[in-house]
């Protein structure tokens, strides 16, 4: 399976939509404690990528169904001009001039339901983490591709996570199946990158786990015992967005756990696509909280999944029967 051009399209995507989430983030800071209550600029910079990332897809595939998270519906509202307004300028800014009518229909590209019959499609988180963007954390713009159910490519941009071994940061995470996933610096024009790999880790009792930072998105009570019963004695590492799979993909932490907080709660295939193929790339597992193989073959959501389990591989069974001890 070549992807040669996927991956280029989807590596300039993502890099151009990370240059108007960081932008918007540097008149947050500035801007600061006024709009701290305020999620307006997220929602801005959330609409912008989603259009900046639609519009590179559309170009280069135009028959592909695209997975966004956003839709326009309330844009095109008329209460809501002024963040319509601003909405396009930052996308204008970006791909050197767009009308309000083409951002909104950029937009609306990612309004595709996928089945069980769609061959293809792309899945866009346009700001994963937004409590991240806007504690100026972690966040990530992540976009992958599936093909017959499988992931085939995932990109992460991650503008806030520290660049390994070297000095400053944002991070591009890029894996392609049976092809490995690579690390290069996001704010740079490198496609190639370097390999990444998961830690080496076999006792789980020395690895590292990572969860959110919010405790509404994964239970924090049941990973503290899981880990536990894991004999770990090190402080999770918290951290908002997809960057908590680039963190296992290069070997940061060995364990990703994202514990049910309710029975009822689907994981949506925007917030995982793009990470497990980078882990799974990079060496390492992930699965539900169950042990079950993620399943982006219906709709918007791992209808068929439960919570998110991402290690090394390598202890994986282990952190598993954990576990399903805990929470099964
Ligand atoms: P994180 O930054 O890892 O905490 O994940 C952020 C993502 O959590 C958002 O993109 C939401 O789609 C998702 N989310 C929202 N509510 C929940 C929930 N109850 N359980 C798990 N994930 C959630
Ligand atoms: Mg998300």
């Amino acid at each position: 399976m070549d992807l040669t051009q996927e991956r280029q399209t989807a590596i300039a995507a993502v890099r151009l939509a990370s240059t108007v989430t960081q932008a918007v983030q540097k008149s947050l800071v500035t801007a600061d404690t006024l709009q701290k209550k305020d999620r307006s600029p997220v929602t801005v910079a959330d609409f912008a990528s989603q259009a900046v990332v639609c519009r590179a897809l559309a170009d280069a595939f135009p028959g592909d169904p695209i997975v966004g998270e956003e839709d326009a519906k309330a844009l095109r509202e008329s209460g809501n001009v002024a963040r319509l307004d601003s909405v396009v300028t930052r996308v204008s800014a970006a791909v050197g001039g767009a009308d309000t009518d083409q951002v909104l229909d950029w937009i609306d590209l990612g309004g595709a339901t996928p089945d069980a019959s769609t061959k293809r499609y792309w899945t866009l988180d346009p700001i994963d983490g937004t409590k991240g963007f806007l504690r100026a954390g972690q966040y990530a713009i992540a976009l992958a591709l599936i093909e017959d159910g499988q992931v085939v490519l995932g990109v992460l941009g991650c503008p806030n996570l520290p660049i390994q071994g070297g000095d400053g940061q944002g991070v591009l995470m890029t894996a392609t199946v049976g092809q490995g996933a690579h690390a290069m610096p996001l704010n740079t024009a490198a496609t190639q990158g370097t390999a990444v790999s998961v830690s080496d880790v076999t006792d789980p009792a020395e690895g590292r786990f990572c969860e959110s930072v919010e405790s509404g998105h994964s239970d924090q009570d049941d990973s503290a015992r899981i880990a536990g019963l894991l004999g770990i004695t090190a402080k999770p590492v918290r951290m908002d967005s997809q960057a908590k799979y680039a963190a296992v993909a290069r070997g940061d932490a060995s364990i990703y756990l994202r514990l049910p907080t309710s029975a009822e709660y689907r994981e949506k295939i925007w917030d995982h696509a793009g990470g497990m193929i980078a882990v799974t790339e990079a060496g390492g597992t992930v699965t539900d909280a169950f042990g079950k193989p993620l399943d982006f073959t219906h709709g918007r959501k791992l209808e068929h999944n439960r919570g998110i389990i991402a290690t090394n591989g390598k202890i994986h069974d282990r952190v598993v029967q954990a576990v399903g001890q805990v929470i099964g």
